[in-house]
């Protein structure tokens, strides 16, 4: 790790306590789309801007967008650095804000270094990520690569304000959405830096890890109907218990995901009726979450699931059906861009460890723009979306000098 990187990470762990304090909610961070608390987060990474010598501005949907050209050049081209300053709620300080102030100290570092760069660097500091306010996720990366319906305008969050007046509310300009499309022509691609949010990285001790897509992810529905009657007076024989059932599917859910390499499946809500400690479930309905980064893969899970469910509930006398409720596609990270990064991390890092995304990202709507690549860096516990979520000065250090060797190999390149 180099002297410059160190000091940079000391000032994006203290930039990242700054945007901590940037919330809707005292004693605990939560910094949703559109409100005030992410206008003033927006307004410091825009001072940090200027202090870098960039041009900073908001685009119509309150997307932060610093751009910075080396001295003396009008280059041609540009390459976008990025990530989001939305939050869940009660949110740790470093999932979207880290990837944002790493790319902030990765143009530090390449302006304190003196370098003639031959393109342009933008760092974007997207205004929703998380989907919390308006329950669909990417509005900024999704305004940025066109990939934003106008219909969302009129969808109104927990207290009724559409989505147009909140955008209006803090300055934006919600009739001008189509303006805040980027022009993809003059780009080389898109690097985002994003904390792991799992514990891959941490098991493997290793600081940075390279993304080698966003898993495609399947969310379905089952609904299992059995028949309801007494504890005590149903003999098993001739009962149809539908949590039974449910139970019996879920066991061969996780059984074909862990026979599967890469395959990722959980039941994480499960509701019985009608509920009573001396009542046989007559009803269970529950969610599956299915993800692999082989959209090929997923599917013959999920068509194999499906065709569980129906036997598992016809072998008990009961009623089963699944019903897919969502299918996203995978995103795979752009080989090119994704072997430069390969590369500098093997210099700075020594060995490289690949990994696939189980959560979606916003390069995964900036692909529909340009070509993108991820960085992934450690996280304690694998804990995300929580205030404990934690990353060390010194991963940050590494993620600092990769960004930066990422940027003089584009420069290589060309
Ligand atoms: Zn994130």
């Amino acid at each position: 790790v180099t002297l410059a990187a160190d000091n940079l990470a000391a000032t994006v762990m203290d930039r990242a306590e700054c945007l901590a304090a940037c919330t809707e909610e005292p004693g605990r961070l939560t910094r949703r789309f559109a409100t005030p608390a992410l206008g003033q987060a927006g307004g410091l990474v825009l001072k940090w801007m200027t202090q870098a010598g960039m041009q900073g501005r908001r685009d119509a949907i309150g997307n932060v967008i610093g751009r910075w050209e080396p001295p003396g050049r009008a280059p041609a081209q540009t390459l976008l650095l990025g990530s989001h300053l939305d939050t869940v709620r009660d949110a740790g300080r470093y999932d979207g804000a880290l990837g944002v102030l790493i790319a902030l100290a990765c143009v530090e570092h390449v302006r304190g270094d003196g370098v003639d760069l031959p393109f342009a660097i933008e760092v974007l500091g997207f205004a929703d990520e998380e989907g919390v306010r308006y329950g669909t996720a990417y509005l900024g990366s999704g305004a940025l690569a066109g990939g934003l319906a106008p219909s969302v305008l009129a969808r109104r969050d927990a207290d009724g304000i559409s989505m147009a007046d909140a955008i209006a509310a803090v300055g934006g300009a919600p009739d001008e959405l189509a303006a805040a499309r980027r022009d993809g022509a003059d780009l080389l691609g898109y690097l985002e830096v994003h904390i792991e949010q799992g514990p891959v990285l941490e098991a493997a001790d290793r600081a940075v890890g390279v993304v080698t897509g966003i898993a495609g992810q399947t969310r379905a529905e089952v609904i299992i109907d059995g028949v309801a009657g007494h504890a005590g007076t149903v003999p098993m024989a001739l009962r149809h218990d539908a949590l039974a059932a449910a139970a019996e599917v879920i066991g061969a859910i996780e059984a074909r995901a862990r026979a599967a390499e890469g395959l990722v499946a959980t039941v994480g809500e499960l509701a019985v009726e009608p509920g009573a400690s001396n009542v046989i479930p007559g009803r269970a309905r529950f969610s599956v979450d299915v993800r692999h980064l082989d959209d090929a893969a997923r599917e013959a899970a999920v068509a194999d699931l499906g065709g569980r469910v129906g036997a598992i509930g016809r072998a008990r006398g009961c009623r089963a059906t699944w019903e897919e409720v969502q299918s996203t596609p995978a995103v795979i990270c752009a080989p090119e861009l994704t072997a430069e990064l390969e590369a500098v991390v093997a210099d700075v890092a020594v060995d490289v460890v690949r990994l696939p995304s189980g959560a979606g990202h916003d390069a995964a709507m900036m692909a529909r723009l340009t070509d993108v690549a991820m960085l992934f860096v450690r996280c304690a516990g694998g804990i995300s979306h929580h205030p404990t979520e934690s990353v060390s000065e010194g991963d940050v250090a590494v993620a600092i000098d990769v960004t930066r060797g990422f940027v003089a190999r584009m420069a290589q390149r060309r």
